[in-house]
């Protein structure tokens, strides 16, 4: 059967693969040998679903907002991932991939991290497991996200501030793989979505899908049918995006929008709408859709949420906008901000930036009354409130 997933070497039609140095070789090989034995591994789900459960607070729920339905005329529900412990979707990925870091017997663990969620995420599980973990952060990132820093520092990780370059994000990824190269036999490189060399992007959307798993069964509880209409989702690298459509994107009932970051509009330039300003080509270790600048260098995206700004974007998501399966939308500083404030107001929710792109979509598009849709918030917005603050006279209404 036609599948939009991966294959055996990670590749979603063109996109994916693997594009490495010689050095990364032998890190890349374990872990394309080993994961789906260790992933399908009874004890291994066993231990995965408990702490999903018990640590997580999953299953996360599905809520019907009366509001947006209101307002969009259809019904709409939200999956509530801002109510996972450490407040965003990231920490499935987390727990999944420290657990197969333990059976792969390593000692320490490193990840990267921009806004500093996937962060305070990796810090969080590496606490619970008892292990080493170095964080890498671009310089910039530091200092613009101090209070993750800190969260990162109590739960007892090192922070690693990347002076390279732009000393942002990608800067960070530079750095956290030339660490993982000179010591692969200790270090496990926990990558934070679904980016990176294969087996990253079908390892991350694997454990992620307990998402879209966990829809299925609301959805029949709720409306007597396992698959929406449509499911909305924000992408950055991809990953709350991929697992929200896991278990749907062969199932061609249930329609796809994504919501990338247009930042202050795709034909300003100041952008992180990597599927609409970007061409084909390599970055961190696989294929995709990229932005790049005159000189042909990867461009320093741009977008008010510092989650979504990220120059490419995972296979998956490039694969199905490509095959028309999913409708990508580039959604505004501005929208994001509309539709976070009003969530706010009328639900008592205040999402993250990221998620505000997602239920932004709500707005754009116009379906049918009967139409059922699903937006996944996946994280809350205690992180973005001195950026909401400093946005709020531009946006609350004054009734
Ligand atoms: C990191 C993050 C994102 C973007 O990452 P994806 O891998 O695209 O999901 C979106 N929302 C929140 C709340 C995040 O923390």
């Amino acid at each position: 059967m036609k599948t939009f997933l991966a294959d055996k070497d990670g590749f979603y039609g063109e996109f994916g693969g693997t594009f490495i140095p010689k050095a990364l070789e032998p890190c890349i090989k374990e872990l394309q040998d080993k994961y789906l034995e260790v992933l399908n591994d009874p004890s291994f789900k066993a231990e995965y679903d408990a702490l999903l459960r018990d640590y997580v607070g999953r299953p996360s729920p599905l809520y019907f907002s009366e509001h947006l339905s209101k307002k969009a005329n259809c019904k709409v529900y939200l999956k509530r991932e801002d109510l996972n412990h450490t407040g965003a979707h990231k920490i499935n990925n987390t727990i999944g991939q420290i657990l197969l870091a333990k059976r792969l017997g390593k000692k320490k663990i490193i990840a990267e991290t921009g806004a500093g969620q996937h962060g305070v995420a990796t810090a969080t599980v590496c606490a619970l497991m008892n292990m080493e973990c170095e964080i890498y952060m671009g310089k910039l990132d530091v200092e613009r996200q101090h209070v993750n820093v800190q969260r990162m520092e109590m739960l007892g990780a090192k922070v690693h501030a990347a002076t390279s370059g732009s000393m942002t994000l990608k800067d960070a990824v530079d750095e956290a793989i030339g660490a993982w190269a000179a010591n692969p036999k200790d270090i496990y490189y926990l990558i934070g979505s679904t980016v990176g060399p294969h087996p990253y992007p079908d390892m991350v959307s694997r454990l992620q899908s307990v998402i879209s798993e966990e829809i299925k069964k609301q959805l029949t509880q709720k409306e007597g049918r396992d698959y929406p209409d449509y499911l909305i989702a924000c992408i950055g690298g991809g990953s709350n995006a991929s697992g929200t459509v896991y278990h749907y994107v062969d199932d061609l009932r249930a329609g796809i929008i994504f919501a990338e970051a247009g930042g202050k509009g795709v034909e300003t330039g100041q952008t992180a709408a990597s599927i609409q300003a970007g061409k084909v080509g390599i970055l961190h270790g696989f294929k995709t859709m990229v932005m790049f600048d005159e000189n042909g260098e990867v461009k320093e995206p741009y977008s008010i949420s510092a989650g979504l700004d990220y120059p490419g974007i995972g296979p998956l998501p490039a694969h199905l906008a490509a095959e028309k399966r999913a409708t990508v939308l580039a959604i505004t500083d501005d929208e994001a901000l509309k539709a976070a404030f009003e969530l706010t107001e009328k639900e008592g929710i205040i999402p993250a930036l990221e998620s505000a792109h997602a239920l932004a979509v709500l707005d754009r598009v116009k379906f049918k009354p009967e139409d059922i849709v699903v937006v996944t918030l996946s994280g809350r917005g205690d992180k973005d409130i001195d950026t909401y603050l400093k946005e709020k006279n531009r946006f609350l209404k004054s009734e």
